[in-house]
């Protein structure tokens, strides 16, 4: 049946070239899809104005068409959904599950400040957070009020990570986060959590530095009652002096990579290498990575981005 068919997302914030990182991201989650005949999506992530070019998504493209990444939906962009996003902002807060908070950046600033001195979590105090029975500050005149989440006080917040294991964090430690700012634009991970809602996403794979995200996005689909999806997080991709892989290793743009002659094919294999470990195959196509993909053989450890070894793959390729 449809419903459970799975569908993964490819998410790249515009603000750059197409990275290795990402690239490899992407491949993953095109090949889990593929695997399962099931749905790759493409999601623009260009709320952030002051860093997304038109270049950029153009790079992503080019980037994916020349691995031969096609999406089976989207690309979508996440400036088009704003009347979305407020759509469902409107409803939680109508719901309970969120509030407006009236304490100015600064306020939010003295409670962090506040709770590390007493050795604890800094984080906002729930001034604004309604309670039964509890009588809530007079608004101050002139301030627009931000959006924030009302996250469990209580309990743990767990999901089994595909690549990492079973995670949970305390409620405790995870803030009610600001999901609309004082202009009523929506921010970062309530964007994702709507249209992971939205776009069915069945499994989200992406970088581990989303890891922290994680636990206040489950909360927040929960809170709409929405379907939790598998989680799986990769680890980085480290340059071969284990340094995090960066420009000062060489090319780290998909695209160049065109531009110096390699063939795309040779590309697709050495980055599926990179966190994907299968048999002793040196050598493999496009369609047998679809075919022998499996998330089991996602490593924990970082993978560590050889170029030796990408121009042995391209010159028996
Ligand atoms: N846009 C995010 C990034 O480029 C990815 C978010 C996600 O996959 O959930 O890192």
């Amino acid at each position: 049946p449809a419903s459970s068919a799975v569908r993964t997302r490819f998410a790249p914030s515009p603000t750059g070239y197409l990275h290795l990182g990402g690239a490899r991201t992407a491949l993953f989650c095109w090949a889990f899809a593929r695997h399962h005949n099931g749905v790759f999506v493409l999601r623009i992530e260009d709320t952030d104005l002051a860093r997304s070019t038109p270049e950029a998504v153009q790079a992503i493209l080019d980037g994916m068409a020349w691995l031969g990444m096609q999406p089976d939906e989207g690309p979508f962009y996440q400036m088009q959904r704003m009347d979305r996003y407020r759509e469902v902002i409107a409803q939680m807060l109508e719901a309970g599950t969120a509030y407006h908070c009236y304490s100015s950046p600064e306020d939010v600033e003295v409670m962090r400040a506040k709770a590390r001195a007493e050795g604890r979590k800094p984080r906002y105090d729930g001034t604004w957070r309604p309670e039964p029975g509890k009588t809530l500050p007079p608004v101050p005149e002139g301030r627009k009020p931000v959006v924030r989440f009302r996250n469990p006080q209580e309990g743990a917040t767990g999901w089994h990570d595909i690549i990492k294991g079973p995670i949970t964090i305390d409620n405790a430690e995870l803030d009610d986060l600001v999901i609309a700012r004082p202009d009523g634009t929506p921010t970062y991970n309530f964007c994702v959590v709507v249209d992971d809602w939205d776009m069915g996403i069945t499994h989200v794979i992406r970088g581990d530095d989303h890891v922290n995200n994680t636990p206040r996005q489950i909360n927040i689909l929960r809170a709409l009652g929405a379907t939790i999806p598998e989680y799986g997080h990769l680890p980085m991709i480290l340059g071969p002096d284990g340094e995090k892989l960066s420009k000062r290793h060489g090319a780290v743009s998909i695209m160049e990579y065109d531009t110096a002659g390699y063939l795309p094919e040779a590309m697709v294999n050495y980055l599926a290498r990179l966190g994907w470990s299968h048999g002793n195959d040196e050598l493999f196509t496009r369609e047998q990575l679809v075919q022998w993909f499996d998330t089991h053989s996602l490593t924990k450890s970082a993978a560590q981005w050889d170029p030796k070894k990408l121009n042995w793959v391209n010159a028996h390729y």
